[in-house]
């Protein structure tokens, strides 16, 4: 995953090659003269006070991108931010970064395979959608995404208590129950699932963590839903069990 294309603010003039929403193979490029800044009446307001300083400006931009690949229109709105660039004729002087809150439709963070379920896709297209602008929202979609693929993968969601009424388990019992099938995966799910958490009880999250509940999800599904890799864990697993070659089918 390259981080740096989820990690604002961006320079306007090296923006990040965002993938495609539509194609995924093509990247997008800003479309010329489409993009808009304006200050806001607080910030224009602020310009006559003594310790002003630049980086008291407060602007909203909206923008447009296109596909290369397949002309698929992207709207993007969001805040600006001032940073320092370097400039080859002038040195370092501030410029109004853009820092996303939405693009529609929403890019994706990860590329989400074919074969994923349909509910976890619509999970990972909203956690994709709210990273932007709310990351504890969007690592509890990713939380509810790894429940999914649990129920998927038939790991039972209730259990009867010894008086006799059933109770919902929690995604930590669910994981533990999933460990009988495959521990390495079980421990990822794990991970994902203490992001998750932290995404629900605190505001702690940075989109660093955010980024690895998705490359660790990322993995999960790969393994799990990609027929490729399925194979490859299972040819795997039988030569390793039998110390030599497996009978050809
Ligand atoms: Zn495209």
């Amino acid at each position: 995953m390259k981080r740096d294309r989820y990690t604002g603010p961006f320079s306007r003039t090296s923006l990040p090659a965002w993938r495609c929403p539509s194609c995924i193979e093509g990247s997008l490029k800003l479309v010329p003269k489409s993009l808009l800044i304006k200050e806001t009446v607080r910030s224009l307001s602020y310009h006559g006070h003594e310790d002003w300083e630049p980086d008291w400006t407060e602007e909203n931009y909206s923008a447009l991108f296109q596909c290369i690949h397949c002309g698929e229109h992207v709207f993007s709105v969001g805040k600006t931010e001032v940073v320092e660039v370097y400039d080859d004729e002038y040195g370092w002087c501030l410029e109004s970064a853009l820092q996303p809150t939405y693009f529609q439709p929403a890019i994706q963070i990860i590329p989400i395979a074919d074969e994923c379920p349909d509910d976890v896709k619509v999970e990972l297209k909203s956690a994709s959608s709210l990273f932007w602008t709310d990351l504890s929202a969007s690592a509890n979609r990713i939380r509810t995404a790894l429940e999914l693929i649990l129920t998927h993968k038939k790991v039972k969601k209730t259990q009867i208590t010894t008086s006799g009424k059933r109770k919902a388990l929690s995604l930590h019992r669910r994981i533990e129950l999933f460990k009988a099938k495959d521990a390495q995966l079980a421990e990822t799910m794990l991970a994902v699932k203490w992001l998750g958490n932290a995404g629900s009880h605190t505001s702690s999250l940075n989109a660093h963590n955010v980024l690895d509940a998705f490359e660790l999800l990322d993995h999960v599904i790969e393994n799990m839903f990609v027929e490729k890799l399925k194979k490859i864990r299972k040819l795997t697993k039988g030569i390793n069990k039998k110390k030599g070659p497996v009978p050809s089918k």
